[in-house]
């Protein structure tokens, strides 16, 4: 397996997204799973299911392609 410097791992599958969470301000951000239809009919048009990892807060933050 390759190591990758600090910052510079691919981010095109990981689910960490660079957002705080508007609540506690926690950086351990990651997409919800999109399971439902709605959620993958949202993403397709940039917008995306983000949970706290921190305060298991959920909200949706848009994604600009
Ligand atoms: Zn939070």
């Amino acid at each position: 397996m390759a190591k990758y410097p600090v910052g510079l791992r691919p981010t095109a599958q990981d689910s960490r997204i660079k957002v705080k969470c508007p609540k506690c301000r926690s950086e351990q951000v990651r997409c919800s799973t999109t399971n439902s239809l709605t959620e993958k009919f949202m993403s397709y048009f940039g917008r995306l299911a983000v949970r706290c990892d921190g305060c298991y807060h959920r909200w949706q933050h848009w994604v600009a392609k």
